[in-house]
């Protein structure tokens, strides 16, 4: 995610870092290749513009360059700006104080919309609301029965006609059902475009003069950058947005629709989409996005995700395991398969403090399939006393293991590195004197 971008801001204050004092010349240095890498990245220029004046002149203002850590502190001012520019703080998904909570999804073909409506669906549904799926695009061939598969995949029904009619028409039946099958919510599908013509913009409005939505969300596609943030601002006039999710940002884009859209368009971003499965979504907290660009980590995202995919009691339990030092190869593999669960492991990493170079050093997207691959066979190759144990593991029975597991002992040492440093650093993030991390931690997982 933004890998890119990243990299370059994170290399131009180690830079910076470098210089002890920093000079007003040293400052306009690293800003101008800010500027480039936000550029390169396809961000709005008049973002970029605005964005490097700001950092500038805050930096200037706060005496930053005489205090004693000068390239902290601009690393500082960059992420308060960072989060200034992606909305301050997260804007919620509206409900309905009275009546259902009516949810359009709009945006163009191939943007992510028919996806977006059954993660939305699972979403309100995992938070105990009873949603409907409403198909209204006959535009795609089979559009329908993408959403029916997807309705019956997440447990959630689905509303669909076979005949074509105007949204509009087909939401206002929708709406009758979904109070016939006590349902407290509906999630509106609608048809995609490539350009909002007159015609296509009146079929939008006349569907929200009907359903009297609670939200509008507008699908922007990260890999189509600019455009698709110059369309989303097209779909706001058209039919009045309430929030925008950005998909897709797994995808090798480069940033710019994340970084631009808010300040484009005016409207919040609710969420991101991260993958191409169901659970892929994310809430948008412009601190968190903000730490994760410059390389700071996310680690409240990443308890959040692991309490979903393992279970509030499972975390809790790993983690005091860990704190204790607990923490032998069984649960390393466990964790493991657990995490493959969570989604990719390189994301993963982005969300740890200090890991986003360990991503690169690991070898990037072939990481997750391989190394789980062989992870899995070495400890599998394990007898149960040696996985408890690991310290029993000497030279002859890492060479048995490695013949076991069709692996070299080179390949074993390697495993048991990777164990050992997780072990540590799971010791230091769940430890007392671990300062904010911990603290945020055991606050997460309440102990
Ligand atoms: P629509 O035409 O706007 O309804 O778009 P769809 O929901 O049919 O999605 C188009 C394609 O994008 C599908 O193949 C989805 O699986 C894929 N897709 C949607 N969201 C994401 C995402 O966050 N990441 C990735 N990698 N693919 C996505
Ligand atoms: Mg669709």
């Amino acid at each position: 995610m933004l890998d890119a971008l990243s990299e370059r801001l994170q290399s131009t204050f180690r830079r910076l870092g470098t210089h002890g004092k920093i000079t007003e010349a040293d400052l306009d240095a690293a800003l101008r290749e800010v500027r480039v890498a936000l550029l390169e990245a396809d961000v709005n220029f008049r973002v970029v513009r605005d964005f490097i004046a700001a950092v500038r002149e805050r930096a200037l203002g706060q005496d930053v360059m005489q205090s004693i850590t000068p390239a902290q502190q601009v690393i500082g001012v960059v992420h308060q700006q960072l989060i200034a520019i992606l909305g301050g703080d997260q804007t919620p998904l509206q409900r309905a104080s009275q009546g259902p909570t009516k949810i359009i999804v709009c945006g163009i073909k191939g943007s992510g919309k028919t996806t977006l409506v059954a993660r939305l669906g699972l979403h309100l549904k995992s938070q105990g609301m009873r949603p409907m799926l409403v198909a209204t695009d006959f535009d795609r061939v089979a559009a329908t029965e993408q959403l029916q598969v997807l309705g019956e995949q997440i447990g959630v029904p689905v509303y669909s006609e076979v005949k074509e009619a105007p949204a509009a028409q087909v939401a206002k039946r929708a709406l009758r059902e979904a109070e016939r099958q006590n349902c407290n919510a509906i999630i509106v599908d609608t048809r995609g475009t490539v350009s909002l013509d007159d015609e296509f913009a009146d079929g939008l409005a006349a569907l929200a003069d009907e359903v009297d939505p609670t939200e509008v969300l507008i699908a922007v596609d990260s890999m189509t950058g600019q455009e698709a943030v110059n369309l989303a601002k097209e779909f706001d006039e058209a039919v009045e947005g309430t929030g925008i999710v950005v998909t897709k940002v797994d995808s090798d884009a480069r940033g710019g629709a994340v970084l631009s859209v808010r300040s484009v368009t005016g409207l919040p971003v609710k969420f991101i989409t991260t993958g191409e499965r169901l659970e892929a979504l994310e809430a948008f907290y412009p601190d968190r996005f903000a730490s994760r660009v410059l390389g700071m980590g996310d680690v409240v995202t990443l308890v959040e995700r692991a309490k979903q995919a393992i279970g509030e009691r499972d975390a809790k339990e790993v983690a005091r395991r860990m704190s204790r030092g607990e923490f032998d190869l069984q649960d390393f593999l466990t964790q493991m398969q657990q995490v493959k669960s969570m989604g990719s492991i390189t994301g993963m990493l982005e969300m740890m403090p200090g890991m986003s170079g360990l991503k690169q050093q690991l070898g990037g997207a072939n990481l997750d399939e391989s190394y789980f691959k062989q992870s899995e066979a070495i400890i599998q190759s394990m007898t149960v006393a040696e996985r408890r144990r690991p310290d029993i593991l000497n030279g002859s029975r890492r060479r048995r293991i490695a013949a076991g597991s069709g692996t070299t002992p080179a390949d074993v040492n390697r495993l048991m590195n990777q164990f050992t440093q997780a072990k540590k650093l799971m010791q230091m993030m769940t430890s007392n004197k671990s300062g904010a991390v911990g603290r945020g931690l055991r606050g997460l997982l309440g102990f």
